[in-house]
């Protein structure tokens, strides 16, 4: 059984999942809007990436016989005003998301729940796919600067991301 304050740290959690989602589909609109389909793309499939994160942590709270409640998703913002500006921002809200998930982490090693510790080892791992992921295209976006060629390449290179199911969700 799943003790209280895990079951609402899970819940806070998943808007926070559901936000991520929705920070990154409206990105995806921007950059639709300014002609960089491959950054759209990029931001399309983050975003799915996002619901399906939640969609692990609803799974998980069914499975431990816990309560799902979902609650209203905040506003998010809905334009940038270059690429490089929305990975750094991209950056920085995945550090936030790593923070949250070692603080979930903590609490669940206190509470001695150790099946939620392991379903969140997942989760640190994926962590630190994500910083590593934002960094490498910041970098890239820094190395080319303003030259044209040079984003329109880095937008070829993003708009062929394929999206995967994440393995928690494989077959379910
Ligand atoms: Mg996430």
């Amino acid at each position: 059984m799943l003790s209280k304050k895990i079951n609402d740290a899970i819940n806070e959690q998943i808007n926070w999942e559901f936000w991520s989602g929705y920070l990154y589909l409206a990105m995806s609109n921007h950059f639709e809007s300014v002609g960089r389909k491959g950054i759209a793309s990029w931001y399309r499939i983050q975003f799915k990436e996002e619901f399906d994160h939640a969609l692990i942590f609803i799974n998980y709270l069914n499975a431990r016989g816990g309560k799902v409640e979902l609650s209203p998703i905040a506003e998010v913002p809905q334009s940038w005003d270059s690429p490089l500006q929305a990975f750094a921002h991209t950056l920085e809200h995945e550090q936030q998301v790593t923070r949250r998930i070692h603080e979930l982490y903590a609490l669940a090693e206190a509470e001695h729940d150790f099946a939620t510790r392991q379903m969140l080892n997942w989760f640190v791992a994926e962590q630190v796919e994500e910083e590593e992921t934002a960094q490498d295209i910041i970098d890239n976006l820094t190395l080319v600067g303003e030259d044209g060629t040079g984003i329109f390449q880095i937008d070829t290179e993003l708009g062929q991301r394929t999206y995967n199911v994440p393995a928690p969700l494989a077959g379910k």
